[in-house]
């Protein structure tokens, strides 16, 4: 995949960059706004603020030096004068703003202490006769070093040169009012001087309506396609007796609910197949998604094969391993626990039971995915948190054994439209229930000035027995600030709760200590723990009924939601208590508000969709791969469900014309997407 015209080598890496690599990737590079420069504003018309193109002579140019060194020139048209200011220009510059010379001079005019003037405008030199532009100007995102007037410049000749005929049968868009492919991309980069910016800049114009549509029926193709070649893989049926499951059931204190019962058996239908199972379970925090799990591991280990749990972080790897330990053990199942924190003797013995399949369930994290690791027969992978992990790790899974089945849990609700956009490729299971017996947290957003009070109600939760967490925010991407945010913190609570056994636990401590703290709490030795976000997932202590997060307005929706997850889990009435700093941006303010007003996971996934996209929600899965740029699942809704729908029809009746879109829009990106 490269263009169709020779491009120098150190603009194809600028290009590169900004993901561009064929024609067709031009021609989808669209602007982020336009500007008008189709009329010529008389000088004396001018409005402060307000983006404009006037025509005029230069009277007089000179470079000053006082208070900087500045190029600074008067130009007159027959209406008045302005000055145009550079602080920063080239030598041609000087140069070619010679007196008597004709300019057309687009700019943002505003009041300076001599009158009005523009900084910085664009200065392009005119004859009287000049035609004007019959489009708006677009304005590209580009990157450093790639100058817009060059960009414009390979993108019109990709527009040129490409063919832009449409590549799917007519009926796909019949009834729906969008233009054809051609006219909307022209359209899009060249808006005529009359189309309202608004309308443009909000993205709900036609013309962007009809790309988000093909680019959500090019993710169904190429999710459906993956979907129907797995089909066509083999993988061992886990055939369950049925013994160690009863078993297990029997031992639980509790009944599975009707959602957890309803998934269990989509789970198990699909591990009883030859296909390979790909199921995405999801279910709010606390929906016990961890007991389905384990009941996946015994239907493959009463089918004669060993199973992985995976989790993302130690701490959480940990719990799973002893909660599954405390289940199985009882069973005479034997476990293996591979993380990187083992020594090299514990590491290897932990190998050779894994090797000889003698340990039937290996749980661990990332560590299990390494060079080295060996199953005996592996028919299970369980992938906890699943959108922490990398496309890549999972494809590593993959190689361990024949083919194994592969559950994916996801402690955030994934919105409806985001399971049948990027993950159209998985079946989906839903646990839309909680336990029953759960008391809701209660959400309080306080203002960090009434700290104090804040203090006293933790001391006063935690001498009646009760357990408390202190979160401390993310400050900037530097591990180090975060630590030291952390360490002040701890040492500043510690003070002034004297009474208390304060304990702190951050992502930068060795995995036996951080084991020691968890398991302090967990055992109610401690009664407040001071944390970084490493307790954001998966942590259960039930006792723990009181959470404070600081700097609250730093957080992304769906993680405090999942901090918020790790109270009321209990008996116990719980609080969670948002502390934030004044004053709040607009968009901080709003997610506070979704927080404190909802405690469906489900409902605060869909604000998160709207307000931020679904860079947070997918995390790791697309990184690198950003299948969709111009469509948002949720709010283009209507055409998702109607992409959802047609896609399978139309990759039945009409192959070629798919793969022909496909590579229209994915071409290059379709190797890193097809995971
Ligand atoms: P998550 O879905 O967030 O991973 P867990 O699996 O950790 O949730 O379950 C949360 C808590 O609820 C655990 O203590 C678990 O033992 C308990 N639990 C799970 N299922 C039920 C149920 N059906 N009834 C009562 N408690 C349950
Ligand atoms: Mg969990």
């Amino acid at each position: 995949m490269s263009f169709s015209f020779p491009v120098a080598p150190a603009v194809k890496a600028r290009l590169e960059k900004l993901g561009l690599c064929s024609d067709a990737d031009l021609a989808l590079h669209l602007p982020l706004r336009w500007e008008d420069e189709t009329r010529i504003t008389a000088i004396r018309d001018l409005i402060p603020g307000r983006q404009a193109v006037v025509q005029a002579r230069v009277a007089e140019a000179e470079v000053l030096y006082r208070p900087r060194r500045q190029l600074v020139a008067t130009v007159a048209d027959d209406s008045g004068e302005l000055i145009i200011r550079f602080l920063n220009f080239y030598p041609s510059q000087v140069q070619s703003l010679k007196p008597g010379r004709l300019f057309r001079i687009a700019g943002e005019a505003r009041g300076g202490f001599f009158g009005l003037e523009m900084v910085h405008p664009r200065c392009q030199p005119v004859q009287s006769d000049t035609p004007l532009p019959d489009s708006l100007t677009p304005v590209y995102p580009t990157t450093a070093g790639l100058a817009q007037a060059s960009l414009r410049k390979l993108i019109d000749k990709a527009l040129a040169r490409l063919d832009l005929a449409e590549t799917l049968p007519q009926e796909t868009y019949a009834g729906m009012g969008l233009p054809g492919f051609a006219e909307a991309v022209r359209m899009l980069h060249h808006p005529a001087p009359d189309m309202p910016l608004a309308e443009l800049e909000a993205r709900d114009h036609p013309a962007f309506r009809r790309l988000a549509f093909d680019e959500l029926l090019a993710q169904q193709f190429s999710l459906r396609l993956a979907r129907e070649a797995r089909a066509q893989k083999h993988a061992t049926p886990l055939k369950p007796s049925g013994r160690l499951m009863q078993a297990l059931l029997a031992a639980l204190p509790f009944r599975l609910t009707a959602a957890q019962e309803r998934a269990w058996q989509e789970i198990s239908r699909d591990l009883g197949d030859t296909r390979p199972t790909r199921r995405l379970l999801q279910g709010d925090v606390g929906s016990g998604k961890t007991v389905i799990a384990a009941l996946a591991c015994l239907q493959a280990i009463e089918g004669g094969m060993q199973a992985a749990v995976m989790a993302p972080t130690e701490i959480l790897a940990e719990q799973h391993f002893q909660k599954l330990k405390a289940w199985f053990e009882p069973l005479g199942i034997e476990l293996a626990w591979l993380a990187s924190a083992l020594t090299p003797a514990q590491k290897k013995q932990a190998l050779a039971r894994i090797r000889s399949g003698e340990a039937l369930v290996a749980v661990g994290t990332h560590a299990l995915f390494q060079k080295g690791v060996e199953f005996h027969r592996l028919g299970l992978a369980i992938v906890d948190e699943q959108h922490r992990f990398g496309v890549k790790q999972r494809l590593a899974l993959s190689e361990k054994g024949a083919e194994p089945h592969q559950l994916m849990l996801s402690a955030t609700p994934i919105p409806r439209t985001l399971a049948m956009s990027y993950f159209a490729d998985l079946d989906v299971s839903t646990i839309d229930e909680l336990p029953p017996g759960r008391s809701p947290v209660v959400t309080k957003l306080v203002a960090d000035v009434r700290r104090d009070e804040i203090l006293q109600r933790v001391r006063a939760v935690c001498i009646e027995g009760g357990q408390a967490y202190w979160v401390c925010p993310l400050i900037e991407e530097s591990e180090k600030v975060d630590l030291q945010t952390a360490l002040d913190t701890h040492a500043m609570l510690q003070a002034q709760l004297p009474e208390l056994n304060v304990g702190l636990v951050h992502g930068r401590m060795k995995p036996a200590e951080k084991q020691a703290v968890m398991a302090a709490f967990q055992a109610g030795r401690i009664q407040l723990l001071v944390s970084t976000t490493v307790i954001e997932v998966g942590v259960d202590v039930p006792n723990a009924s009181l959470m404070i997060i600081e700097h609250a307005e730093r957080f992304g929706l769906s993680q405090l939601h999942q901090l918020r997850g790790r109270v009321g889990r209990g008996a116990r009435e719980s609080v969670c208590i948002l502390l934030y700093q004044n004053p709040l941006s607009e968009e901080a303010r709003s997610r506070l508000r979704v927080i404190y007003e909802s405690n469906d996971g489900f409902e605060i996934a869909r604000q998160d969709l709207l307000l931020r996209g679904p860079g947070e929600l997918l995390g790791a899965r697309q990184s690198g791969a950003p299948m969709l740029r111009f469509a948002n699942p949720e709010r283009d809704r209507d055409l998702l469900e109607r992409a959802a729908r047609l896609g399978p029809e139309l990759i039945g009746r009409h192959p070629e014309a798919v793969a022909g879109h496909l590579g229209r829009w994915l071409g290059t990106r379709a190797k890193l997407a097809a995971g």
